[in-house]
Order: structure tokens, then sequence, then C-alpha cells
């Protein structure tokens, strides 16, 4: 495959962005090479500058779930931009969508609209923190919640880790109440809990960590976090940046019956533009401004165009087994990966969790960050590769979770995993 435009436009961006890209893991640093630069989407596919074709299973991180430039969507943005672009003053349709999505995602009783999930989880610590007056926070090693400074902690391993950023520029005072827990361990955060007596403000979680590959939930673990967090009164904040709208309709708390304080949202929720939601119960959400004290604004917050892809998205995904049509895509792409890496005697472990995916190179289980950690990620960069090369996107590091759309059909799943059979034989 040639790919000569696109190492001279990387060449170019390099000279005037850091890196050539807005946001590191486009670089392809974890699997070697030089990225494609991307000219067009369409369904399931994509177009680099050279005119390559690659059946796409990143789908801009998750958010395009009818694949891109879906017919409905294009017409609803383009009669919407006609309106104008942005008016930084309330619009009907802000509240519209802000009902869909009390309507399908079962926790949440009000809505606040921002520009991304970095923005959506930044924001939603400091609610909890303004509603509870406490200020520690508990994450999970491997969880990625967005780049604020005091999210910025996975720190080493170990039950009761304090925080120590993973950045320069992230000052120590930033993450000195960030507390880590490994992923699946209600005891750490047990443990965390007596150590800080009312001191945490909130629990953050993916719960399905889509940020280490994909881990699910051990069951009983969230169910477990819940009876805690409401023994100590601490908030309990389901990020569902990712999972929302991916894992079921109503998120990872439909699936498993959880019903958390806070909720953030983002990628799906904008289709394929900026969007992120912080949400939640009535009560935590009235201390926010103007109906309460805790301040957050934002210039493009609610834009109409992103709001008008949001509606739309939803809209099509709630149609009668269109979300049912995609999972079931989704495991036949896992089973037959699962099939073309025992025939080559490639030891995988897959995850699946609705239309999230992810095989990892090692015998597994993983169950948590370390787990994950093992993977030979060699052997996913040959695997990675050899798919590209047969123009399948796949994420460019083992620790993404894979995404599936409403486009990617029977035929084009066939496709992928035979390309994936010739790329086993490769790893
Ligand atoms: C992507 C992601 C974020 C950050 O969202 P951005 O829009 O990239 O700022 C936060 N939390 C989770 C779980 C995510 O997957």
């Amino acid at each position: 495959m040639k790919r000569d435009k696109s190492t001279e436009l990387l060449k170019a961006a390099q000279k005037v962005i850091p890196g050539g890209v807005d946001s590191p893991v486009r670089a392809f640093r974890a699997v070697g090479g030089e990225p494609p630069f991307i000219a067009r989407g369409e369904g399931a596919y994509l177009w680099d500058a050279d005119g390559n074709r690659y059946t796409d299973y990143v789908l801009s991180w998750g958010p395009l779930i009818l694949g891109h430039a879906q017919p409905a969507v294009v017409e609803a943005l383009a009669e919407a931009v006609a309106r104008g672009t942005s008016y930084g003053a309330p619009t009907a349709l802000e509240t519209e969508l802000a009902e869909l999505v009390i309507e399908m995602v079962p926790s949440v009783e009000m809505v606040r609209f921002v520009n991304s999930g970095t923005e959506a989880t930044m924001t939603a610590l400091r609610l909890a923190r303004a509603y509870t007056g406490r200020h520690k926070i508990v994450k999970f090693e491997g969880c990625y919640h967005g780049h604020a400074d005091l999210l910025l902690v996975q720190a080493g391993s170990g039950v009761a880790t304090l925080g120590l950023p993973d950045s320069p520029g992230v000052p120590p005072g930033a993450t000195q109440d960030t507390l880590n827990a490994p992923f699946n361990d209600l005891a750490a955060v047990d443990r965390l809990f007596e150590r800080f007596p009312e001191a945490i403000a909130a629990v953050i979680i993916e719960p399905v960590a889509g940020n280490m590959g994909v881990v699910p939930p051990a069951d009983g673990f969230l169910g477990g976090l819940r009876e805690l967090t409401l023994a100590h009164g601490v908030l309990l904040i389901f990020d569902e940046v990712m999972t929302g709208f991916r894992v079921a309709l109503g998120g990872a708390q439909e699936l498993y019956g959880i019903d958390p304080d806070l909720t953030t949202l983002g990628k799906v929720i904008g289709g394929g533009l900026p969007v992120g939601v912080y949400a939640g119960k009535r009560e935590i959400m009235e201390t926010v401004a103007p109906a309460g004290p805790m301040y957050q604004a934002g210039t493009l917050s609610g834009n109409p165009l992103a709001m008008t892809a949001g509606l739309i998205t939803l809209k099509e995904l709630r149609r009668p087994g269109v979300f049912q049509e995609i999972v079931a895509q989704t495991e036949r792409l896992c089973r037959g990966i699962g099939l073309a890496a025992e025939k080559a005697g490639v030891p995988i472990y897959q995850t699946q969790v609705g239309t999230m995916f992810c095989t990892y190179f090692t015998e597994g289980p993983v169950t948590n960050y370390a787990g994950a950690k093992i993977s030979d990620t060699a052997a996913f960069g040959r695997f990675f590769q050899a798919m590209l090369e047969a123009g399948v996107y796949l994420a460019p590091s083992q620790f993404e979770a894979g995404f599936t759309s409403t486009a990617h059909t029977v035929k084009v799943i066939d496709a992928t995993v035979e390309a994936a059979q010739r790329a086993f034989c490769r790893v």
C-alpha cells in the first residue's frame, strides 16, 4: 500500500503541530510506522490522501455509531448550518436532547452540555466536591477520564497508591487529593474509605473500562461500589463518555442495573461533533450555576450543530432493532477473530461488551490494568500493521477499544475476519 501523500502531509504537519497530530495516539507511536492522513469517510470506510480504503474500527474513537457521513446526519446538519452555526443563547434543541438523554439513561434527571468528555469529567468532579464539601476523589488504575490535571494520575500499582502526576506540568498539588485503586478491587476501595473517613467526595469509574483495551466489571463489583459509596456518603460517578449508548442504549448503568449519582457522557452523544455532558440527580445538578453556586460555563456549549448531530444520531440508534444489530455484528466479528487466532496458534484473550471489543495478545484473563499490561504489544503491533496493509484500520494501540457501527454489515465483518486470518499468520 503506497502512502506517499500521507508521508508528505505528516512532514508538513510536524513542522507546525507537535508530533503532527492534535491528540497523541493518532501518531502511531505505540505500533510504529506513520499514520495515514484521512481525506474522507463514508459508512464503514475511510479513504486516505493516497486514495487507499480502510474498514474503520476506530470511528473517531467511538462517536460514529452510525458510521461516517450517515445520510440522515448529513442532511440534518446541512439544514441546521443554514440557520447559523452558533448563537450563544438558549435553543429548543438543547432541551430536546436533554429530554432524550433523561429518557434513555436511567439515573439521569438533569443535564448540562459541555464541549468534550474532558470538560464533562472535570466538571462532574468539581460538582461532587461542591455538593459534598469534601476534596478527595477515587479513580481506578488504567481508567482514563480525559486530560484534566486532577485526573492525570495512574500511579504505580499498589493498593492505596497516592496520586503522583503522570505528566510534567501537572503540579503535585493538583493530584494530591486523587486516590487510586485497581479496577475490579472492591477491598482496595474499602481500605481507602477507612483510611480517609469523611474526606472522599466521589468515586469516578468507567463502568466498563475502555481505555486499557476493554475490561468488563467483575460480577458484583459495580453493585458493591454503589453500596460502599452510599454507606460512606460518597458520590458515585459513572464516566460513560465511551460506554454511553455503546454497551447498551442506556449505557452501562442500564446494562448492569446500577444507579449512579452523576454520569458523564461524550463521544456518541455528539454524533461526530464535539459534545460532552455531565448529568445526574436533580438535587445535585441544581448546585450548578445559575441554579446554584458552582460555576461552569462555555462559549460554544449546547452548540446547535452539535445538538442536531446528537439528536439525529440517538433517534436513529433507538429505532427498533438497530442497536441489537450492531451488537450482533460485533459478536460475529469477535467470534471470527477468535477462530482465526486459534487456527494460527496465536494466544489471545478477547473481551466484548455491546459494541465495544478488544483483542489482547495474552492468554488472559484480563481483569485490570496490570493484567492488560502483560499483553505482547510487539505481537499486537505486527497484527496491527498486517491489518492496516490489508485495509483494516484498528486502533493503533493494544490499550484502546475497538468500535463498530450500523455500517458494519455482515459483508464488512466477514471481509475483516478474512484479513485477520492472514494477519495472525504474520504475527
Ligand atoms: C474519551 C474519554 C474521555 C475524554 O473525552 P474527550 O472528548 O476526549 O475529552 C473521558 N472519559 C472516557 C471514559 C473516555 O473514553
